[in-house]
């Protein structure tokens, strides 16, 4: 809960549906479904529905769902494609007052590609992001430090332009700088890529009805906000997807203290509840009429 994103909502809402989902299969003996509630972890670090789907968990799916927790209810997640990097520096130790000149600093190396990645800024596509942190930063403060290492996030809507123009900037941002400090660096991808968020439409509309019935008027879509990135993404490249959002305080933004005290509260109560109701009655929608199933997988084709 202290993660400050509602993930236990996001969980308790996906459990319920299902339970609510299967109560309604029982009183329908002659429904020929399966219902998969799927534990997920690593949403936001790990990808943990990547390995999920290379495991063939989705192989039988007609539909995905899931639910999270904002500062506003919508029908659509705003989503990002990304790439997670790391980079570690190799340097040379040596003592940093009797002999720093027979070092090779490798906190040099990660100063001087953190500052790439600044300039770098001016000159990528307004909607892209890169963010990163120190995750080593050296040994002591007497020793020039031998090792450092920094984690990344790159992200875009458009996956070519990360893929092509973005990442490959970046990774020349540590280049640059192992160069110019006389280090080694090494760069790896730390998690699966995260594709961007493909909403169906049919499904979309479904849940609008469920929204608006429930009294969580959706807001007005933001199309050139950036938003987060989310292994949801990864899912609705596979199969016709939906990733709705539920307001857990109205305005907060997730990953703050407020958001994590809500998530506890009350507010992350409803939120399951809701999340539950509105997976449900998708899921259950589906079930009643099949050819509706038919067309979010023709709205997914031609997509
Ligand atoms: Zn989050
Ligand atoms: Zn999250």
């Amino acid at each position: 809960m202290g993660h400050g994103c509602g993930h236990n909502t996001i969980a308790a809402a996906g459990l319920g549906a299902a339970i609510a989902a299967k109560r309604w299969l029982a009183d329908h003996p002659g429904t020929a479904a399966r219902i998969l509630a799927v534990g997920s972890p690593g949403e936001e670090g790990g990808g943990g529905k990547a390995y999920l789907i290379e495991a063939g968990v989705l192989s039988e799916v007609d539909a995905a769902m899931m639910v999270h927790p904002t500062g506003a209810n919508r029908v659509h997640m705003p989503s990002l494609a990304r790439e997670a990097v790391e980079f570690v520096f190799t340097g040379v130790p040596a003592h940093a007052a009797d002999t720093p000149h027979e070092g090779r600093n490798a906190l040099d190396a990660a100063t001087l590609a953190l500052n790439a990645i600044g300039l770098l800024r001016q000159q990528i596509r307004p909607e892209s992001r890169v963010h990163a942190i120190i995750t080593d930063g050296g040994q002591a403060p007497n020793i020039i430090p031998e090792r450092t290492a920094i984690r990344a996030f790159v992200r875009s809507p458009d996956t070519r332009y990360l893929t092509d123009r973005l990442v490959p900037a970046v990774h020349d941002c540590a280049r640059g700088a192992a160069l110019a400090t006389g280090t080694d660096v090494e760069i790896r991808r730390s998690a699966p890529a995260y594709a961007a968020m493909r909403s169906n439409a049919v499904l979309a509309e479904l849940i609008t009805g469920t929204l608006v019935a429930m009294g969580r008027e959706p807001g007005a879509e933001l199309p050139n906000r950036a938003g987060g990135s989310t292994d949801m993404g990864n899912v609705s490249q596979v199969v016709p997807s939906a990733h709705p959002l539920l307001e857990l305080v109205p305005g907060v933004t997730m990953h703050t203290h407020e958001a994590a005290e809500a998530a506890g509260a009350a507010a992350g109560d409803q939120v399951a509840l809701d999340g539950a109701t509105l997976l449900a009655t998708t899921t259950i929608q589906l079930l009643t009429e099949p050819d509706l199933l038919r067309q979010a997988k023709e709205a997914f084709a031609q997509e």
